[in-house]
């Protein structure tokens, strides 16, 4: 199938925002559980990228950029990091990583509980 340059940056759109917005939400001082599991679910997502060239890449910047699970602060860095590789190889403005604190809001309204409760 032919390439779709407007799907794929849609696709990148939305997968960064909820890369990003999930890395908001990581516990200030996670459990070793917490750290684990998003540990996993970064390796996976990297895995699992529904664009395989994008996937690929991905799994390279997470060698030399491994993930940092240890604390919120940490691991939206690192996110915003590692999306400023990405922003780089494509000749994107690079973000301001100093600003990421209050710009993923899950809109959830309660920081403390989860979901539906
Ligand atoms: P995006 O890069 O999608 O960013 C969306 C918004 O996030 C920006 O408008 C800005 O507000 C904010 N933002 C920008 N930089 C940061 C940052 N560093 N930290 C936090 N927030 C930020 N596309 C390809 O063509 N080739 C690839 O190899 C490729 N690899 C990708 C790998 C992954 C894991 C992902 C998730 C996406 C990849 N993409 C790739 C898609 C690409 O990164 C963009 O999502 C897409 O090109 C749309 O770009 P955009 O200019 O709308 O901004």
């Amino acid at each position: 199938k032919l390439e779709n340059a407007t799907a794929k940056a849609e696709l990148g759109r939305a997968s960064w925002k909820l890369f990003h917005t999930m890395m908001a939400r990581f516990p200030e001082k996670p459990t070793e559980e917490d750290s684990l599991a998003l540990k996993t679910y970064i390796k996976l997502f990297a895995r699992l990228y529904p664009c395989g060239d994008c996937a690929s890449h991905f799994q390279q910047l997470l060698k030399k950029f491994p993930p940092q699970i240890g604390s919120r602060n940490a691991a939206a860095g690192w996110a915003c990091h590692v999306h400023n590789q990405v922003n780089e190889r494509l000749e994107k403005p690079i973000f301001d990583c100093n600003n990421i604190g209050d710009f993923y809001d899950c809109g959830c309204g309660d920081d403390k509980k989860a979901a539906g409760e």
